[in-house]
Order: structure tokens, then sequence, then C-alpha cells
């Protein structure tokens, strides 16, 4: 079963859960008891396919699907149509300790796709369980690589409608273009005078505002979320860090049952939380890596205790985290503080009304020992980039890059030398402009346009165009609104004609 991170709303199931992407009135939904594996069990999956330890993984969380329906969620899934690597998630060797989790063979060539190819049919299937009749409205939040995953996730899914709000301008160009031609007789894509806060904090609004919940009942709709705050988002990222590990025994890089340090390009908290979960289930981590950009929120609540959003807001070189509001970190509290709902419900009030709260530092001792914060600014990552393009002549995303440099920072004032996973969140032609500028210098994007780099960066990378990136030129601009960022609310009741 399910609760409320904030002890306001009753117990649920999976499916529940799921169908209501948060508890209303605030909260998030988390596991009342997370499974343990044993480490045989853990060593059973070096020889599984991606589907297989999906299968097991996600047989644990979903209480009321039965083994059945969720094989074949699976199988529809994680496949050669969905997505261009046979492994799903491949491991790139960069040298004998670092590996890097490749997670953006899916369509829309960002990690999130590793969530939103599934989380769709997850949906689907538990409104069918809990015998809801209404219309599905998606609401998402995105700083820039959610809106394409879900739209491309949802695409004419009955009984769905799914509405993107991205920041105006604060997005790359390949991102913006790939939200704004997508097709789909169920899909909407605004554009918000703002930052990703501004979009995320207006739709967390609209899940807690009863009155238009209210509305929407009356027109037989319901509100659900695609964004990580939904626990289907999450459930599906658990598997890959347990996949990588299995890789990492099956290639004879570790031993069984030996440690491994998790490097996470972060932003809102979901992708490195799902690689907490994984280490509460029993994967043997010795260290959870928490690289941020110059938007260091996180870096200085894991340090200090000390959660304070009133900050400059930067935008940077690797914008889908350009974040000050990072959602999940509410569920790592709730795990760190022993479910004290009370405590985290508090701590979010204060966030919400004075723009700080201190954490106790009873509570902040608990994940020193497992949990590194650290950041990197633009130029560093611009640096690690070309250095490891020049090095190993692998391709780094901005992204990746920040999790590159924090981890080399890490290893060199540490010694560390146990074997890491740095995960790669997006291919590095989503940021193609960024990318050529590191490792060909910014005389060759100057003066080009956005398919020039694509071409230009493919003939020095000598990597190949992902699909998702290559037709973009052809297709249609469909989606062009742009608002100011109090009308989020109006937009969606003009949307759904509900005025
Ligand atoms: C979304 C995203 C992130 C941040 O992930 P969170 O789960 O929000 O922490 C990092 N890199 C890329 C490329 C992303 O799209």
């Amino acid at each position: 079963m399910y609760i409320s991170s904030r002890g306001n709303f009753h117990a649920v199931t999976a499916s529940e859960a799921i169908r209501l992407g948060m508890a209303p009135g605030g909260g998030l939904f988390v596991p009342e008891k997370v499974p343990v594996l044993d480490i045989k069990k853990i060593d059973s999956m070096s020889n599984q396919s991606y589907g297989e330890i999906a299968q097991t993984i996600l047989e644990l969380y979903l209480d009321d699907f039965t083994g059945e329906e969720i094989k074949e969620i699976v199988k529809k899934s994680y496949n050669q149509a969905n997505f261009d690597h046979e492994d799903i998630a491949p491991l790139a060797k960069l040298d004998h300790q670092t590996h890097i989790l490749e997670l953006w063979h899916g369509p829309t060539a960002a990690f999130k796709d590793m969530a939103l190819q599934i989380m769709p049919r997850l949906l689907t299937k538990s409104v069918e369980k809990t015998g809801s009749k209404e219309e599905v409205i998606i609401p998402v939040a995105t700083s820039g690589d959610t809106g394409k995953a879900a739209l491309e996730g949802f695409k004419n899914v009955s009984g769905v409608r799914i509405i993107v709000f991205y920041p105006f301008g604060g997005v790359s160009k390949v991102q913006e273009l790939q939200m704004t031609t997508a097709e789909g007789d169920n899909v909407y894509v605004v554009a918000v005078k703002g930052n990703f806060d501004d979009c995320q904090t207006a739709v967390k609004e609209l899940f807690a505002d009863s009155e238009f919940n209210q509305l929407l009942a009356s027109r037989q709709m319901v509100f659900s979320s695609a964004n990580s705050i939904n626990w289907g988002r999450l459930l599906p990222q658990i598997v890959y860090y347990f996949w990588g590990y299995a890789q990492l025994v099956q290639k004879g890089s570790i031993a069984s049952g030996e440690k491994i340090n998790i490097v996470v390009p972060t932003g809102n908290f979901g992708n490195i939380l799902a690689a907490y979960y994984a280490y509460l289930m029993g994967l043997p981590v010795h260290k959870l890596i928490c690289a941020s950009n110059e938007n260091k929120v996180l870096t200085d609540v894991i340090n200090t205790g000390v959660y304070d959003k009133r900050r400059e807001f930067y935008k940077t070189s690797s914008p889908s985290m350009d974040i000050l509001i990072s959602s999940n970190f509410e569920r790592f509290l709730f795990e760190v503080s022993g479910h004290n709902a009370d405590k985290v419900a508090a701590w979010y009030q204060q966030l919400n009304q004075e723009g700080y709260f201190k954490v106790d530092e009873e509570y902040r001792k608990r994940w020193q020992d497992l949990l590194i914060g650290d950041f990197a600014s633009d130029t560093k990552t611009t640096e690690e980039i070309k250095k490891t393009f020049k090095e190993t002549g692998y391709v780094l995303d901005t992204h990746t890059g920040v999790g590159v440099k924090v981890y080399r920072d890490y290893v060199n004032k540490t010694g560390d030398k146990t074997k890491t996973i740095i995960d790669a969140t997006a291919n590095p032609y989503k940021f193609n402009k960024s990318v050529l500028e590191a490792i060909g210098g910014t005389e060759l994007a100057e003066n080009k346009d956005e398919f020039s780099i694509l071409k230009e960066l493919n003939r020095i990378s000598g990597m190949p165009i992902h699909r998702a990136l290559k037709d973009l030129d052809t297709k249609r601009v469909v989606h062009n609104i742009v608002i100011e960022k109090d009308k989020l609310r109006q937009t969606v009741k003009d949307i759904l004609d509900l005025s």
C-alpha cells in the first residue's frame, strides 16, 4: 500500500496511487514498506534481460496488478521498436573504474523515456482497475525532456489528454522543436513566460485546487500526473539501477555483492531517488553522488541540512536541471526521518511560506555517509566534455557532463576506487550547440542553424545522430501558444472547454 508523505490521506493501492498522481491536498505517495531483495536474487539478475529485471521489481511494488498484466505491459514497453539498443540501457566503459549507463536510447533521446514508455500503460491499467470512468487529464510541467517523452508516451492513448507546460526560452532549440511539433489528437503544448519552478508550482497548485477538481468531476474528468511526483514515473526508474549493477557483475567488472557508486545528474531529485530506493532494497551501494549545475540548492541541503530556494535562478547549458524546488527530495526526507509525516508537512509548509527549512541535525547525519552532493559550473562542465572526448572519444551531453565533472572532483578529493556508474541522462544531440562548442570550439557553431549544428557535430564526433532528432526540420510546428505564468489555470480551463 501507498501512504502520503504528509500524512494527510488514507493508504491506497498501487493503482490508486498511480491514477491519483499525488495525494489530494499535497503530499507524495510513498510505499508503506520497501521490499528487500537478498544478494542471491540480485546475483541471479546478471543473466537476465532488462525486461526480466523490470518484471521482478515491478511485481514487488504493484500490489494489485497480476504477474501476467505486468508481463504484458513490460513486453510492450521495453522492446526494440521503442529502444534502439537490444540492452535497452547499455553500459559503456569510460575507464576501468567508470561506466556510463546510457539511458537515452528511447524514442525522444532523454532518460525520461525509460519511465514514460511504460507509465502510460501502467496508468491506463490503473484507471481500469479502480473502475474510474472519467477522462484523465494530465498537466505536465517540464524543464524540457519530460514534456516530449510524455507527449510521445501518451500520444493517441484513449481516455487521456495531456497538456505540457514548458519555460519559454528556457529549453534548448531541439527540445522546443520536439515539443512544438508533437503529433496526436490528445496533446497540447504551452510555453510559459517563467521558469520550470513556476510551471511546476502552478501545476501542483492545480492538483490541490478543490474547486477545480470539482469542476472537472462535474464533466467526468479527473487529474493525474506524468511528472516524477507520480509513483508510476519513479518505479520504472528503480529497474535500471539493478540492471546496471547486474551488467557490471555479468561483465566481470565487480564481484557479486561488491559495492558501487552511482552518480546522477539531478534536477527534481527523481532519478537519484530511484537509486536510493534501489539501495534501500538491498542494492550494494557505497556512495550516491548527487550532481547539480549552478542551481545547487541540493548540494547545499545535502551538505548543510538547509533547503533554501531564496536564491538567484541561473539558466545553464544543462537546462533540464535548472530547478530550485526539487519535488522528490520530500520523499527522501520522509524515508530518512523514519516516516515522520508531521515533520515533512511542517518543512514543506515552511518552504512554501518562508522559502526555506532546516532539517534536524539528527536526520542529516543519517545520510552523510551515503549521499554526496556537489555541483559543476558551465565552464567546468564544458572543459570536462572536451577532455572526455579527447581522451576517450566518448561524447557526453551537458547534463551527463555535470555528472562526470562532479565525479572526477570527488575521486580527486577522496581517492575512492569503487567502481562507478554515471547516468547518461540525454543524448548529446539534444544539446547539440553546447556539445559542439565544447568539443569543437565556439567558432564551429557560429552562424549555424540547429540542423547544420547537428551535422557538424556528427562530422567531428562520428557519433550517429539520434533517430528522434534526425528529421525534426521536416516536421511542422503545430503548437505555438505562449502564456503569462499566472495564466496556467485559465489555460487549462480553456483547453478543456470548462469556462
Ligand atoms: C530530467 C532530467 C534530469 C534531472 O532528472 P531528475 O529526475 O529531475 O533529477 C537530468 N538530465 C536530463 C537530461 C533530464 O532530462
